[in-house]
């Protein structure tokens, strides 16, 4: 029986999405700040549980820290630190996805848009000389993505009111039924 939106959800039934611990309220942001959304923090934890994860914390980047950019070297996209010495944190960045997808169990996420480690489709891409050149996904998305490929994955500029949310557990509810 397809579940109402303002019905009532046994806790124990409650879908499992990772989110970006920004839009949670933590303070994990390169600059120290958050970027805090009550449409998810609050709406969506009434019908999910909610596990935030920052891939730039869990690789040991600090808070704050440098900036980081999806950045085309060769035939590979990667994320280098935006200072001289261009670090390359690609590794470790999808060294943790895949260790977050084993070791978690979640059946959806919602990221922050345009992070170069978030984002879906909507991250800025530069060249190594730094002129803008396109748009592509974070390495921690692009690889759960290619581990996961029918992972509901959205975005938190695609949920903007209480009609994307309930299509976004919509979503999750097919899944399941595909299980
Ligand atoms: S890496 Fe993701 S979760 Fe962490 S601050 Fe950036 S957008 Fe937010």
């Amino acid at each position: 029986m397809p579940r109402s939106f303002d019905g009532f959800i046994n806790v124990k039934q409650r879908p499992v999405v990772a989110v970006s611990a920004c839009l949670l309220g933590q303070k994990v942001r390169y600059d120290g700040q958050d970027k805090y959304t009550s449409l998810i923090a609050v709406e969506l934890n009434k019908y999910c549980q909610l596990i935030p994860v920052c891939p730039e914390v869990e690789i040991g980047l600090g808070v704050p820290r440098e900036k980081i950019q999806l950045t085309q070297v060769g035939s590979t996209i990667k994320v280098l630190t935006l200072n001289e010495a261009k670090v390359d944190v690609s590794a470790a960045l999808i060294s943790f996805a895949k260790q977050f997808v084993l070791k978690k169990s979640f059946s959806g996420l919602v990221l922050q848009d345009k992070s170069p480690s978030c984002g879906v489709n909507n991250t800025k891409l530069y060249s190594e000389t730094g002129q803008e050149i396109g748009l592509s996904s974070g390495l921690f998305s692009a690889t759960v993505m290619s581990l996961i490929p029918n992972i509901v994955i959205v975005q938190e500029s695609q949920l903007q009111n209480k009609n994307e949310i309930k299509s976004f557990l919509d979503q999750l509810d097919r899944l399941k039924m595909l299980d």
